[in-house]
């Protein structure tokens, strides 16, 4: 089975069209890590799309905002990011919203797949903490037990890779066996499938980057398509009409800031 995984789509819909049609007929199921709306421009046609496609997707904080529900506050987004989660809840249709209401909070494993975990920020914070360095994926891998994690939330495409070793400290007259653990970080590299090596001491955690609102300082949508069968990972970049995006941006009067970080990718 081969596995197109998407994240924070962001109601980006030419962003979304234009991966769907570069993967067509590379895939067998469609996993969405979250974050389907907020910031752009097209939230409706966006949830359509999963909804129709999608065999599992899990909320996202930006979902999350956009419900009104206890347990988020608005005010806690900056003021562009608030201004498009107020836009899009007047925005959402009925059939949309209870979609969106009905995502998986808490981190999921897919039945299909054993050992591979799904969430959109962290293991062990699903809607809210950020995987940026390796000390803070070193935390996570503590909280949990499967091969390999995929999360969202950064917008920054990246692997981080946890290997467990043996250390023998001298400790009086002899030595003491200690479990240590250390994680790496790799660079995604589109240029072909990597190897997912994966065993008891080597796990992952996988950021497939965002379709609609990538922030690596690429402005080209971002996903990756994984191969259960071959245990293959292939991070692909693809270039999108930002500016068809960005005029249905200026047409809804979301922010500006919102609408020019797209041709620069941040
Ligand atoms: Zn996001």
């Amino acid at each position: 089975m081969r596995v197109l995984i998407l994240s924070d789509i962001h109601a980006n819909l030419a962003a979304l069209e234009t991966v769907l049609g570069d993967a067509d007929g590379q895939y067998d199921a469609l996993w969405c890590l979250g974050d389907v709306v907020g910031y752009g421009p097209k939230p409706n046609e966006c949830i359509a799309l999963m909804r129709e496609r999608a065999s599992l997707c899990v909320m996202g904080n930006h979902d999350w905002a956009v419900l009104n529900k206890p347990g988020i506050n608005v005010d806690d987004f900056n003021p562009q990011a608030r201004h498009a989660v107020l836009w899009t809840r007047e925005q959402l249709s009925e059939e949309n919203r209870i979609y969106l209401a009905g995502l998986p909070f808490m981190p999921v494993q897919p039945p299909d797949a054993p050992g591979i975990l799904v969430t959109h920020a962290s293991p062990r914070e699903p809607v809210w903490e950020y995987i940026l360095t390796p000390t803070i994926a070193l935390e996570n891998f503590q909280a949990f037990d499967d091969a390999i994690c995929f999360v969202g939330h950064t917008h920054k495409p990246a692997i981080f890779r946890w290997h467990r070793f043996a250390s023998f400290v001298e400790g009086g007259d002899s030595y003491e066996m200690h479990e240590m653990a250390t994680v790496d970080y790799l660079q995604q590299r589109s240029e072909g499938p990597v190897e997912l090596a994966t065993s008891p001491d080597q796990r992952l955690i996988i950021n497939p980057g965002s379709v609609g609102q990538p922030r690596d300082n690429d402005a080209r949508a971002a996903y990756g398509i994984l191969d259960l069968n071959r245990m293959t990972w292939q991070h692909l970049r693809i270039p999108y009409p930002i500016e068809l995006t960005q005029s249905q941006m200026r047409a809804a009067r979301l922010p500006k800031r919102l609408v020019d970080r797209l041709s620069f990718g941040w």
